[in-house]
């Protein structure tokens, strides 16, 4: 998710503290906080809409290696569909508007790469205004979508729409089910906070690649037309998105144990935990649910920069992590042995 794939493990700037270690997964079980919202969905920010449109759009143009992913497939032949019913001056625009993108913002990484990240909290703030005036982004950005507003908005914006509507309907009502007992193994498991009133998650037709991501702003943008977001997908990727607001967190408390036996904190190692950790979390409440690190292949890729696929964690997971989520021992004692079998695998 994330560019799921490169996504975690970011630096926000502060460093968060560890916590200290637990007895271990349901022992100190969290009081019940039904009132509270876990997540709270937006649906109508046609700025982050138009944004991501052109962002993936122009990912296929420049033809990254990215860009035919399933959740990111159907935006060309969409575009396409929507621009026979154009002029041909609104053809033109929305041609360069996709090209400027090309050559600038779909070159970078949304996750990491600035200026993407400010870009992408600028338009979650725009919501749904006329124009951009006054929106702290750069004068060519600005004019971009500017330009390219009014034939988004009367061409693809009432579908994407539409579709962000009942992604909100049908995960607030698994968050509804589901949500409370989620957040708590979650938050026990890994020894930390949830914020009070919620992540605010931005829905948007197209995100990245992977379906959803997050960036090093906290911005958590999910796209409501990939198969990889829906239904029980949906209810793993919210909360593996908000997981990710703990990855220095846990970077910290992973570092303390690496110290501890001389070892270093593989980078990708607060993402395989994250993929692991929330996916048990929703086969805890639903069986049937197949986690997405298997059904999507993350485990041949690399993932936040790292030298290798994740792959090769996924053993020490299974042999260190999965005896911690069932209940037995500390967090800490976990994640110092999931490090020694991590530092065996060659
Ligand atoms: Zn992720």
């Amino acid at each position: 998710m994330r560019s799921l794939l490169v996504c975690v493990f970011v630096l926000l700037g502060t460093l968060g503290h560890a916590h200290s270690a637990l007895n271990g997964p349901f022992e100190s079980r969290q009081a019940s906080t039904s009132s509270a919202p876990i997540f709270r969905i937006t649906t109508d920010e046609f700025w982050l809409n138009l944004h991501h449109f052109l962002y993936v759009l122009g990912r296929a143009e420049a033809r990254t290696n990215d860009s035919t992913r399933d959740a990111v497939a159907g935006a060309p032949p969409e575009a396409e569909r929507g621009l026979k019913n154009l002029a041909a001056d609104e053809q033109r625009v929305w041609a360069e508007s996709v090209t400027a993108y090309a050559k600038g913002l779909s070159l970078k990484d949304a996750v990491r790469e600035a200026p993407m990240p400010a870009v992408t909290a600028a338009m979650a703030d725009a919501g749904d205004a006329l124009t951009l005036a006054g929106v702290p982004i750069d004068a060519a950005t600005r004019e971009v979508l500017e330009r390219a507003g009014p034939i988004y908005r009367k061409t693809w914006w009432p579908a994407h729409h539409a579709a962000n509507l009942a992604w909100r309907e049908s995960i607030n009502a698994l968050v509804g089910s589901y949500g409370q007992s989620i957040l708590g193994f979650i938050t026990t498991t890994y020894g930390m906070q949830w914020p009070a009133d919620g992540y605010p998650v931005h829905t948007s037709g197209y995100s990245g690649f992977g379906g959803a991501y997050s960036s090093v702003r906290g911005v958590l943008v999910i796209s409501s037309l990939a198969d990889s977001t829906q239904r029980l997908n949906g209810l793993e990727t919210v909360f593996h998105e908000g997981m990710h607001q703990w990855d220095n967190q846990v970077y910290v408390a992973l570092g303390a144990q690496a110290r501890t036996i001389n070892v270093r904190v593989p980078v990708d190692l607060p993402h395989a935990l994250i993929w692991i950790t929330a996916s048990e979390a929703v086969r805890r409440v639903e069986r049937a649910h197949v986690p997405l690190v298997d059904a999507l292949g993350i485990w041949k890729l690399y993932s936040s920069g790292a030298p290798g696929p994740m792959i090769r964690l996924k053993a020490p997971l299974e042999d260190a992590w999965k005896p911690y989520l069932d209940g037995r021992g500390t967090r800490d004692e976990a994640l110092r042995l999931l490090l020694e079998k991590i530092a065996l695998v060659k």
